[in-house]
């Protein structure tokens, strides 16, 4: 390949599009790589086209290593298909939607579990046929609330999806970790830093899943990490390390005090401290017990539930809502309150909620030993002194407290700090949820029809593409990982005499020895085009210019940005073995 900028369809721009906020929007625009055609669509310009086909190549060529078999099927899907397994109400507004001439509904694939489950279902019946995968690389959309950032969250997008097929659940699992192993080596070879957590299923239904996290400051997902290991995890994810049972014996009584105007924890600690009970007093002595209600999908009844947390720590409602999934869950409103007059706003204890049936988790901290202040079911009045295991016994515990920086790391190495990531791929197992839906069974060696069982798995081919600039660029320009770089390498002919001519010459020579190449050969100045070559990001570049009349060309890393003088007569072999490394 050798591409000629003065006939390339490209056009830099040296201003920051107005809407662009983070670097990769910024600079995939800037340096012609993506134009914005609508909100959250973009149209990939030829340089954007060769990096959005090699990230392509690289997941197709791992996963045809795993076995997985390239399809491509419709984008534009009937109603129908969606309508079977409730997702044409459960996208709600992200489903775009339309209608054909007959007045039909049809939708635009978001995801396409339903015609993949279709589809095997047609052509395979028998155990024998198991397991398959199948994938394809295609455009999505979905009608994103908020667009943002050019390609990170599109409206239209592309995506490669694969969907395994298994008898049961030990291949689903082998199923699955091949995916998660193909990952791995597709995200490592697009020389992206990421991380993978594990991830709570949501609207898809199943149980494995994970997702892989490509970290930048940019991102929206929030995960955590460690500072001592590579332990790191989604903050739904986060599994406190539990205390050991402390002994009850020798413990005090507990005591209810008259503690006036305590109503908030600070309020109840300056109290203690004031009171002159011979010991300091902090929040994380405290019991805080905050009262929520949930439901079971499909029923009407709203049930109490209380979560016991120290008085330091806040209910993380992220946490809490995917601990109790599938079941929904609000915080109460007054009427709740009113109609649960031994629940004393401020002051609420475990002997109410126990005595009056009301459901208390309580957080692992909260161990059997602990002793706790909280309040004594009655305005004004705490307890101090009440000991989890002996005064009260929860109905169990509910690990939903905030995480925070400097928490102890789950693994016991090193401590959490927060970080941010860009969900790059998500794989998960499905289980029989689609197979269910439309009754796909396959007929077993003993000639009874088994369920199948399914996994999906994601990766943002597009949203990848932007990943990389995200943790790949600087103050100039995008800095290209080979792999994935529209050329190998840049040569820009600069001056009047024969610069240009040798550049292509050179160009020339490099494209038989089998390098990507793009040639400035355009009639600029070399400020232009120096400017130009930093922001396009080519891997390698080679300068020919002044040098040139004493024989001498420059090669350039645009990584490092080390630059050398090389005698023309070398400079092809020597681009050859930069190229190679
Ligand atoms: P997000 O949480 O970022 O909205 P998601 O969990 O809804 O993503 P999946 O349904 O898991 O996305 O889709 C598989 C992959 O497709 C994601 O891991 C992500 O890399 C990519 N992807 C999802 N939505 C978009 C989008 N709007 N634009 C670009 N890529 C996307
Ligand atoms: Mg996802």
């Amino acid at each position: 390949m050798l591409l000629r900028m003065s006939n390339l369809f490209l056009r830099t721009l040296r201003e920051d599009p107005a809407d662009a906020e983070v670097p990769s929007h910024k600079l995939l625009v800037r340096a012609g790589y993506v134009r914005r055609a609508a909100p959250g669509v973009y149209s990939w310009l030829p340089l954007g086209k060769l990096v959005l086909e090699n990230v392509s190549r690289v997941v197709r060529e791992e996963m045809n290593a795993m076995g997985g078999q390239e399809v491509l099927l419709p984008a534009l899907l009937p109603r129908e298909y969606y309508e079977a397994t409730g997702r044409w109400e459960e996208y709600g507004d992200t489903l775009f939607r339309l209608k054909d001439r007959k007045g039909a509904d049809y939708l635009l694939g978001p995801t396409h579990e339903e015609l993949f489950t279709l589809l095997v279902k047609g052509e395979y019946s028998s155990y024998k046929d198991f397991p398959v995968v199948l994938y394809q690389i295609q455009e999505k959309f979905r009608d994103e609330a908020r667009p943002r950032a050019g390609v990170l969250r599109g409206r239209e997008f592309h995506m490669k999806d694969s969907y395994s097929f298994d008898i049961d659940d030990e291949g689903l699992q082998e199923s699955y970790d091949k995916h998660r192993a193909a990952y791995i080596r597709i995200f490592d070879r697009l020389g992206l830093e990421y991380v993978i957590v594990s991830a709570t299923s949501g609207a898809m239904g199943g149980s494995a899943s994970e997702e892989f996290l490509a970290v930048a400051p940019t991102g929206e997902d929030t995960f955590v990490r460690s500072t001592g290991s590579d332990y790191a995890a989604n903050v739904e994810a986060v599994r406190v390390p539990v205390p050991e049972a402390l002994p009850l014996d020798g413990l005090p009584e507990a005591k209810v005090h008259h503690t006036p105007g305590t109503a908030t924890i600070q309020t109840l600690v300056d109290f203690l401290n004031d009171a002159g009970l011979g010991r300091d007093f902090s929040e994380a002595d405290t019991l805080k017990n905050v009262l929520v209600k949930t439901r079971v999908p499909g029923t009407k009844e709203w049930e109490l539930l209380a979560v016991g947390v120290p008085g330091d720590r806040e209910v993380d409602f992220k946490r809490l809502e995917a601990a109790l999934e599938p079941a929904e869950v609000e915080i109460l409103d007054e009427a709740d309150f009113a109609a649960n007059p031994f629940l004393v706003k401020g002051y609420i204890g475990p002997k109410a909620l126990i005595d009056n049936k009301v459901r208390y988790l309580v957080d692992p901290r909260v161990a059997t030993g602990t002793a706790w202040v909280t309040g004594a079911d009655k305005a004004d009045h705490h307890v101090v002194d009440l000991v989890a295991g002996r005064d009260f016994i929860p109905d169990g515990t509910i690990d939903v407290a905030d995480v925070r920086d400097g928490d102890p790391s789950p693994d016991g190495k090193g401590t959490l700090y927060t970080a941010r990531g860009i969900e790059i791929g998500h794989i998960f197992q499905l289980g029989r949820k689609y197979a269910d839906a439309f009754q796909v069974d396959a007929l077993g060696p003993d000639g009874k029809p088994k369920r199948i069982t399914m996994g999906s798995y994601g990766i943002g081919v597009s949203r990848a593409v932007a990943s990389i600039v995200e943790q790949s660029h600087d103050d100039k320009g995008i800095v290209w990982p080979r792999e994935v770089a529209p050329a190998d390498v840049h040569v820009v002919g600069t001056g009047k005499g024969d610069e240009v001519a040798e550049a292509l010459r050179i160009g020339q020579e490099l494209e038989a020895r089998g390098l990507r190449v793009l040639v400035d050969d355009r009639k600029a100045a070399p400020g232009v085009k120096f400017t130009d070559a930093e922001l396009v990001g080519i891997p390698t570049t080679v300068i020919v210019g002044r040098g040139l009349k004493d024989g001498v060309v420059e090669l350039r890393d645009r990584k490092s940005g080390e630059r050398s003088d090389v005698p023309v007569e070398e400079i092809v072999d020597r681009t050859v073995a930069a190229c190679a490394e």
